[in-house]
């Protein structure tokens, strides 16, 4: 990609690759960014429940390191601050960076489109318990053999355990599902009926 595609993804609506081998429009990067920094999009679990809204600490990070890494650049490529908005700041650069700069500034732009592509999609692999399902009583499924259960414990945005209160778990072979309190067969099929499940979880 050159600079000029770089920087026409963070900033304009443009076609991707999707999953299913076909292309789809995709809103701008740093629009995606911006949703994402008032949401819990791409942290799983995140939140306190509470009547404000949810802040993706991930995604405020993100885009202020993006901010001040651009201004930075920009005052090193051209010895000027720059004093508007960082699409208008990145439009200047797809326009005006000489040359030389090119190269430089389409490594830093690629970088923000993959670390904004990796906050979005962002979610820590769930817990796989060497347990069988309690509803269809498998513990693998599929010609692949692939672990039944999964149980997601991570709360993304605050990076760290969710509490058990807030787990849930699903098995991929018979599409169960539980939350909250249906999850005490895990404390109890862990045969560990006494200790934490999150301890349980950490030694796994
Ligand atoms: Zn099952």
């Amino acid at each position: 990609m050159s600079l000029k595609d770089t920087i026409h993804q963070l900033t304009n609506e443009h076609m991707t690759h999707g999953d299913d081998g076909g292309f789809h429009k995709a809103p701008p990067l740093l629009a995606e960014l911006r949703a994402a920094c008032g949401s819990n999009m791409g942290a799983q679990g995140g939140g306190s429940g509470g009547m404000g809204m949810i802040v993706n600490h991930k995604a405020v990070k993100l885009e202020n390191d993006i901010k001040s890494k651009a201004l930075a650049e920009h005052l090193a490529m051209t010895g000027n601050e720059y004093r508007g908005g960082l699409v208008d700041l990145l439009h200047a650069w797809s326009t005006a960076a000489s040359t030389e700069w090119q190269p430089y500034l389409e490594g830093v732009t690629q970088t923000w489109i993959n670390d904004i592509k990796e906050m979005l999609v962002s979610k820590r692999p769930p817990w796989r318990p060497s347990i069988p399902c309690p509803a269809c009583g498998q513990r693998f499924y599929g010609p692949e053999r692939e672990p039944c259960l999964a149980v997601h414990h991570w709360d993304e945005d605050a990076d760290e355990m969710a509490p058990p209160s807030q787990w849930t778990a699903n098995c991929d072979g018979c599409k169960a599902e539980w939350s909250g309190d249906e999850l005490k067969w895990l404390r109890a099929a862990s045969n560990t009926p006494t200790a934490n499940v999150a301890e349980v979880a950490e030694v796994n």
